[in-house]
């Protein structure tokens, strides 16, 4: 993609609130940034390239995404959602939606069934996460989808885990692709930045307008910074999910380690189903130590990666959910969610792979 009005390799940062207009009755294609920006707009094109969709709008946050979709129900509308959800999509749908008399209703997104069942006479929309944040678990798409289809719901997916590359929701026949580009598809760990697809022109129209009236845009510099990320996503998502099928085989095996949650693993239950939507296991690999004392030990022990909130830089991340996504979710409610003391999320970067095994091995050994 090259720039339209000068031929520049790389698209220009129109770093402009404003644009002067022709004259008083005509204005050149811009007006002002809330409501387009060419930088912005370049980025757009490019999302609709990877989702295979015809419609995205960019937002200033993965959870300005999410906002600007679920704001868009109204008073006396249902959603049915995964229990297992992104921290702060939980608490948007539990603390904020409720205040408008939008009603959610979580379940176990693992058997299809469980959305049939929930299905009121309000209910507008499926809101999924596959593989969830962070325990990994796995919704069957094509099953949900089937059933939104039958009675007119709407299907809302948070595709950031898996990303347009490794799971074309679009295409499955989900209506909202929402995407957090702070992770994977900018790959740098330097913005935050959302993105929502769709292929549906109405959809499209009343979320350009709800980015417009609530304001959450993303800024033309990041616009800009996610455009440079995304040249190299290809090549960074093979890499990073080759690595993270690696780890996930050798943490497996290995005997510190209680539990491993990653659908490229054929243990995993849903492998088969997930294998069918996805090209292969994803970047993000979850395991149990146990114990808050182990996670300790191994976190002051490990030295590669990053251990820090977030996810899908091109540097390993490895976060602790219980007191970092988590943490906004009570005990209780954690808990339900598989989120145990002793859970550690592993963000898979693009390093050696024998270099990273070799960290983490000596890390294990520190565990008694
Ligand atoms: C990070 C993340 C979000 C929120 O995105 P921000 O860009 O931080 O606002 C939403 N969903 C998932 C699955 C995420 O990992």
């Amino acid at each position: 993609m090259t720039d339209k009005y000068t031929g520049s390799s790389s698209i220009p940062l129109y770093q402009s609130s404003t644009f002067s207009q022709a004259n008083i009755e005509e204005s050149y294609d811009h007006i002002y940034s809330r409501f387009s920006n060419p930088t912005r707009d370049a980025l757009s094109e490019a999302i609709c390239a990877i989702e295979n969709a015809k419609f995205a709008e960019i937002f200033s946050s993965g959870m300005a995404a999410i906002s600007a979709v679920l704001l868009n129900f109204s008073q006396g509308d249902h959603i049915v959602a995964c229990k297992n959800i992104y921290g702060g999509s939980f608490q948007l749908m539990t603390e904020f939606l409720p205040r408008y008399g939008i009603s959610v209703t979580f379940v176990d997104a693992t058997n299809p069934m469980n959305y049939q069942q929930a299905i009121m006479e309000n209910t507008k929309a499926f809101y999924i996460e596959t593989p969830s944040n962070p325990t990994l678990q796995v919704t069957d798409l094509k099953s949900v989808i089937g059933i939104a289809q039958q009675h007119n719901i709407i299907t809302i997916c948070d595709n950031t885990f898996m990303t347009p590359l490794l799971s074309d929701v679009i295409s499955l026949g989900i209506d909202f692709s929402i995407n957090s580009a702070t992770k994977f598809i900018n790959g740098h760990s330097d913005v935050i930045l959302g993105t929502v697809a769709t292929n549906n022109p109405e959809y499209a129209r009343w979320l350009h307008k709800s980015a417009v009236a609530i304001g959450s845009i993303a800024a033309p510099f990041d616009s800009w910074l996610t455009m440079r990320g995304l040249k190299s996503m290809a090549m960074r998502v093979e890499r990073a999910s080759e690595n993270a099928q690696k780890l996930a085989e050798y943490l497996n095996e290995h005997p510190k380690v209680q539990h491993v949650f990653y659908p490229g693993l054929a243990s995993h239950p849903n492998h088969i189903i997930h294998m069918q939507q996805s090209k292969n296991g994803g970047m993000v690999v979850s395991f149990d130590l146990g114990s808050y004392e182990n996670v300790k030990r191994f976190l002051d022990a490990v030295r590669i990666p990053l251990v820090a909130v977030s996810l899908g830089g091109i540097e390993s991340i490895i976060s602790y959910p219980k007191m970092m996504s988590h943490a906004c979710i009570p005990e209780e409610g954690r808990l339900l969610q598989g989120v145990t003391d002793g859970l550690l999320r592993f963000s898979l970067g693009c390093e050696d792979i024998d270099d990273l095994l070799a960290d983490v091995g000596s890390a294990l050994s520190q565990i008694q």
